[in-house]
């Protein structure tokens, strides 16, 4: 998995009431794609986006992995997050200011930058930072996490060396002056010729000494085709280059999905870059130094920064479902995907549900209707190297866009758009979601047909009903009914009629896991269309589906585990 091609989230500034409204904006000013949320009907601003629970939005923001500012006490965070703290790299950076910009206090996020952002936001406010972090205190200088473009070859050496620092043992400084690593040059840690410790920059392959800490700066971009990718760590090594310093690797976009050059990322655990198509090598910057071997070709920058963004992104096209409505049913890998996304594609309703999004991400909600220019824009867009997300509700593969941007990949034949980095991510289903509201409704074989006949002839519908319940599985119907199509369901609960009896129980769950949530549990005998409508899923039970009552008065619906006899114990 690559993460190194994802844009820092902008940082969310949350307020309680207009008090706070001007040091929120000043913020804003010095936080490159901040927004303001405040809490609805305390704070009415066109440039504030509204919220209805501080809580929740805190806890949402933070679980896109977005740099949280909220202005307020410390405490009123500190309990809002305590359910979801538990890994301390996984966290983005969270911090209190004073309503009246009075102090600065960094609260998570050590490790990802949050002492770097609360001296920031201090000198804006003309304010102290709260900094409580000893490393930072005494160096400006955090050995635990790195900056963009640095990585350590022994990180777990990290603290005990920094607990040596402060313990005021002497290092010896190499290498830092050459490769960009202004960070360390700029920070109050000095250079002591005569000390014990060493601190090291440098990219090449060896291993740290006793007493070192070792830092690859990844200033080589390897360039590769599908067919030199698998030389490309021997050649590394052959001219003595750490894999860590590496930054990219980079490919003509042809060759981008390779399994060599797939493999060949992975191994070095960095993002991969294109040169657009069969341009080659040559047009790349002349002040790289140069080593070609074997069809490999490694380019060496000065710093960081002067590899990192050659050729550009290899561009993704990721299919998402959001789940039902609700945000604790949308999947982690999910919200990784929102959080990356430079460009979202899909119907207006779907892609509000998905929301909040930076200013910097493009959304497309109205450029067509039909699912296959919808698949065709989201290759266009990869192909220029954006990563698009696919929005669709529920599940992404289930009667919705994942089978659009297969189809339209397999009816292309431009070698771009099939080098794109494709994925599909699963999302919590409609049937599943209304089964799990009701009891266990598919708690044994079940199937799922979809009554929308725009794409496929009513008798094949029709057939599949016939049979599916002939075989007594229980069913899911999506699609059910539209103004477009008003008698076909009556059709097909008549004929599940033809196997089942009038007790059968069926359920039908509308806007399930949306705020307008209802949850029917009927009969075959006496459901009637009239109860049905687009936003509804029904399940029809098996003959062997029972229902009980619960404690408030509704009842259970489940599948049972066996079928025939019930087992004796
Ligand atoms: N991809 C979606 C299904 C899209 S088809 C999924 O996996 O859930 C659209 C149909 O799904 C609707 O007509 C309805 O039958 C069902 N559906 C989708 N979301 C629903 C929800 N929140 N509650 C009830 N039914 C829903």
């Amino acid at each position: 998995m690559m993460t190194s091609s994802a844009l820092p989230a902008a940082p969310a500034l949350l307020i309680l009431g207009t008090g706070s409204l001007p040091v929120a904006r000043r913020l804003r000013e010095i936080l490159p794609g901040a927004e303001i949320f405040g809490l609805r009907g305390r704070v009415e601003a066109d440039d504030v986006i509204p919220c209805d629970s501080f809580g929740d939005t805190l806890r949402l923001l933070f679980g896109r992995d977005r740099p949280v500012v909220a202005l307020c006490a410390a405490g009123i965070i500190i309990r809002a997050l305590a359910p979801l703290l538990g890994n301390k790299r996984a966290e983005p950076p969270v911090l209190a200011v004073a309503e009246d910009g009075s102090t600065v206090v960094p609260l998570l996020g050590g490790l990802r930058g949050v002492n770097t952002l609360a001296r920031q936001m201090a000198a804006a406010l003309g304010c102290p930072a709260a900094i409580t972090t000893s490393g930072e205190l005494r160096f400006t200088l955090t050995l635990e996490q790195l900056p963009p473009g640095f990585r350590a070859a022994n990180p777990q050496d990290s603290k005990r060396f920094m607990s040596d620092l402060l313990a005021g043992v002497g290092v010896r400084l190499n290498g830092h002056s050459d490769w960009g690593a202004d960070w360390l040059t700029d920070s109050r840690l000095t250079d002591d010729p005569d000390g014990p410790l060493r601190l090291t920059i440098s990219p090449e392959a060896r291993d740290a000494t006793p007493d070192e800490l070792l830092i690859r700066p990844q200033v080589v971009a390897v360039a590769v085709t599908a067919a030199s990718a698998d030389k490309a760590r021997s050649v590394l090594a052959r001219h003595g280059f750490s894999e860590q310093a590496v930054a990219c690797v980079l490919t003509p976009v042809e060759d981008a999905g390779a399994a060599a050059v797939l493999a060949l990322a992975t191994a070095l655990d960095c993002p991969q870059r294109v040169t657009p198509g069969g341009a080659g090598f040559a047009d790349l910057p002349p002040d790289l130094t140069r080593y070609q071997t074997d069809g490999v070709t490694l380019l060496v920058g000065a710093t960081p920064g002067a590899v990192r963004a050659l050729g550009q992104p290899r561009g993704s096209v990721t299919v998402i479902g959001t789940g039902p409505g609700n945000r604790e049913w949308m999947t982690p890998a999910v919200k990784a995907a929102l959080t990356a996304a430079t460009d979202v594609i899909g119907y207006q309703f779907y892609v509000d549900l998905a929301g909040p999004y930076r200013p910097d991400q493009v959304l497309h909600t109205s450029d067509n209707r039909v699912e296959l220019d919808r698949a065709r824009h989201a290759f266009r867009l990869a192909a220029e190297g954006r990563q698009v997300v696919v929005v669709s509700s529920g599940d992404g593969g289930i009667f919705a866009m994942a089978a659009a941007v297969l189809e339209a990949l397999e009816d292309s034949a431009d070698p771009v758009w099939h080098a794109v980095a494709l994925r599909v991510e699963p999302g919590v289903t409609a049937a599943q979601a209304a089964a799990a509201r009701s009891g266990a409704a598919l708690g044994h074989d079940f199937c799922v047909i979809s009554l929308s006949d725009n794409l496929k002839p009513w008798p094949v519908i029709v057939n599949r009903l016939d049979h599916a319940a002939a075989a007594d599985l229980v069913m899911a119907f999506y699609n059910p009914i539209s103004k477009a199509r008003p008698w076909q369901l009556a059709e097909a609960f008549d004929t599940v009629r033809r196997h089942r009896a009038p007790e059968t129980p069926v359920l039908l769950g509308r806007d399930i896991g949306r705020p307008a949530e209802r949850v029917t549990i009927t009969t075959l005998g006496e459901v009637c269309p009239d109860q049905v409508d687009m936003r509804t899923v029904v399940i029809i039970g098996s003959s062997h589906s029972r229902t009980f009552p619960r404690a408030d008065g509704k009842v259970w619906l489940y599948a049972p585990r066996w079928y025939g006899e019930k087992p004796v114990k």
